[in-house]
C-alpha cells in the first residue's frame, strides 16, 4: 500500500542524482519513469522506462549526465507498470524522438500486449 506522504514526490519533477533518487523513490517497489532535462520552465523527456521489481535500483543504474531532471510514479503491479511504459512511449515520440531505441518488451513470462500498437505480436 502507497501513502499519500510516499505518492507526494510522485507529482513532481526532481534532480536526477543518486542522493535525490535516493531520497524519494522507494527500494523494492514497481513503477515507472521519465528522464529528461527542464527546458524554459517544461519538462523535456528523452527517455521512457519502468521497473518490475526495484525502481530506486532501476534509476540509479540510468544515472547520465545527458538526463537532468526525472519523473516517476508507482504502479499497482507489472501488467500496470508494461501499459504504463508503452502509453508513454507512444506518448513521447516514440524511438523517434526518445533514445529508447526500441519499443518497450513485455515482462518476463508474460504474453501482455501493448495497449496501443501491434508491435509485439510481430
Ligand atoms: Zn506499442
Amino acid at each position: 500500500m502507497v501513502t499519500f506522504r510516499e505518492l507526494l514526490p510522485t507529482l513532481f519533477k526532481h534532480d536526477f542524482t543518486r542522493e535525490v533518487i535516493d531520497r524519494v523513490v522507494n527500494k523494492k517497489t514497481i513503477g515507472n519513469y521519465l528522464l529528461g532535462s527542464d527546458q524554459g520552465g517544461e519538462f523535456v523527456v528523452s527517455y521512457v522506462g519502468r521497473s518490475d521489481t526495484d525502481l530506486n535500483v532501476e534509476l540509479i543504474q540510468r544515472l547520465s549526465p545527458r538526463y537532468r531532471k526525472f519523473r516517476f510514479t508507482y504502479a499497482r503491479s507489472v501488467r500496470t507498470a508494461f501499459e504504463t511504459e508503452c502509453r508513454d512511449y507512444h506518448r513521447y515520440g516514440k524511438a523517434h524522438q526518445l533514445d529508447n531505441q526500441k519499443h518497450p518488451d513485455r515482462p518476463d513470462g508474460t504474453s501482455y500486449q501493448c495497449p496501443f500498437c501491434d508491435y509485439l505480436n510481430r
